[in-house]
């Protein structure tokens, strides 16, 4: 169990400095034990304390890391229950399942797949990481084949799945650098697979049909000196698999429960063959509270909606969605192109690039940082006012791109534009875009 408010409040340095954020030592304290706050915020807590209060302040769900390079997958660490609260921390891997029991042009069709489907969406890049080996064919020689070559064709973060241990342990040499996920232990066989996981540092996953068994494994693993363990409850129907979900999340959380205390792995892909259906489902497990969802395919219509929720729900909704700060060339532009400037609030730049790119008129379209605000916050705020644009459009180096002086501001900051000449100079002309980002396109064909 965890250190209460007042117990930690006993170890602070009680200067009361206000130095991690919050007035009093107290406060902090109360923050710590609630799984707000993080130690590391008081830089005067001594070595002694650190170490006592080490397991206070751990996330009540263990954060862990499957796969190596730049594709590793990062679940666990939560500390709330719902986004609203706070935000949630790490989201969850999707992983496509292939078996060793598919024909080889499936297999590579899947992998294919996997490596092609990406989408970009507010700067982001958004794709699935994971890939799922799987023992079927109960051939040792198949499925070490079949983990090489998942391993050499994609930088997938893998888990590897088979019930038998020499396939899992041929499983793991072939790929132990690239730090797979180990599924599963169960009551037969967790002595044995905790050697492998900790002699090759790998996570190992923990599935049982019983939330009291599961709990028991854990201990066991935990006892055993794993740290990096991933829960299966063993449910294979919607109802009972999210029941379990909430239930392990709520006692990580509430009860402090350490044994159910690390991130889970759920596997819609056994528990229907609709491929509609799956999607839902993986739907419901990503919104609660799946650290892994594994799926039997991946088809660009049900993966981008999932894609697309996952960013949403794993956004901080304390925080704007933003873009960087810079000049962005849309449909190829040049010295003659127009120059239009916008505020660096996500939705606001795809509307904004949306209309300009449906214009087919190659513009520059300047984005300026106004801390994610929207173009008629940002003003309101001061951020996206006539000086503060022209000193903006002046350093970002459009002058170098085109030739002409002529920058376009939205109508909604046409309030701007008598600061904005002035900042600007008269080289410079202002001139005023439609009111509504919709308008842009029409703007760009018809020039008003
Ligand atoms: Fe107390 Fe540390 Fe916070 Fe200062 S930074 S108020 S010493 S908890």
């Amino acid at each position: 169990m965890g250190l209460t408010g007042i117990q930690i409040f006993k170890l602070l340095p009680k200067t009361n400095c206000k130095e991690c954020g919050v007035p009093t030592c107290l406060a902090f304290a109360m923050n710590l034990a609630a799984g707000k706050a993080e130690l590391s915020s008081c830089p005067y807590v001594s070595e002694e304390a650190k170490a006592l209060l080490s397991e206070a302040s751990a996330p009540p769900i263990r954060p862990l890391a499957i796969g190596s390079g730049e594709n590793v997958v990062k679940i666990g660490g939560e500390t709330v229950l719902f986004r609203h609260e706070k935000t949630f921390v790490n989201k969850p891997g999707f992983a496509v399942l292939i078996s060793d029991a598919l024909p080889g042009a499936e297999v590579d069709a899947r992998l294919k797949r996997f490596k092609e489907l990406k989408y970009e969406r507010v700067g982001l890049t958004l794709r699935p990481e994971m890939i799922a080996v799987k023992n079927e064919s109960g051939d040792l020689g198949k499925f070490e084949a079949l983990v090489k070559k998942v391993k050499a064709e994609t930088d997938a973060a893998l888990i590897l799945m088979s019930d038998k241990m020499e396939a899992l342990t041929a499983g793991v040499k072939a790929c132990a650098d690239r730090v797979p996920l180990i599924y599963a232990a169960s009551d037969g066989n967790s002595d044995a697979l905790a050697n492998l996981a900790k002699e090759n540092k790998c996570p190992l996953a923990v599935k049982a049909d019983k939330m009291e068994t599961l709990s028991q494994l854990s201990d066991k693993l935990m006892a055993a000196g794993l740290k990096d363990l991933v829960l299966d409850s063993g449910s294979r129907t919607v109802r009972a698999a999210f029941e379990d979900q909430v239930f392990i999340r709520r006692a990580a959380l509430i009860q402090k429960n350490r044994s159910l205390g690390f991130p889970t792995i759920t596997f819609p892909c056994e528990m229907t063959k609709d491929p509609m259906k799956e999607t839902l489902i993986a739907a419901t497990f990503v919104a609660k509270y799946a650290g892994i969802v594994v799926l039997s395919d991946f088809q660009g219509e049900g993966l981008f909606p999932l894609l697309v929720e996952r960013l949403n729900i794993y956004t901080d909704p304390q925080r704007p969605m933003m873009m960087q700060q810079g000049i962005y060339p849309l449909g190829n532009p040049n010295e003659t192109s127009p120059v239009l400037i916008t505020t660096n609030f996500s939705l606001t730049y795809f509307i904004v690039s949306g209309e300009i790119e449906a214009s087919r008129v190659p513009s520059w379209l300047l984005v300026m940082d106004t801390e994610g605000l929207s173009v008629l916050t940002a003003w309101a705020a001061g951020k996206f006012v006539g000086d503060a644009i022209g000193g903006f459009v002046k350093k970002s180096g459009i002058t170098e791109k085109v030739k002409h002086r002529r920058v376009v501001i939205p109508g909604a900051a046409a309030a701007v534009s008598g600061d904005l000449e002035e900042e600007l100079g008269k080289d410079w002309e202002v001139k005023i875009g439609p009111r509504e980002a919709a308008h842009i396109s029409a703007f760009l064909k018809t020039g008003s």
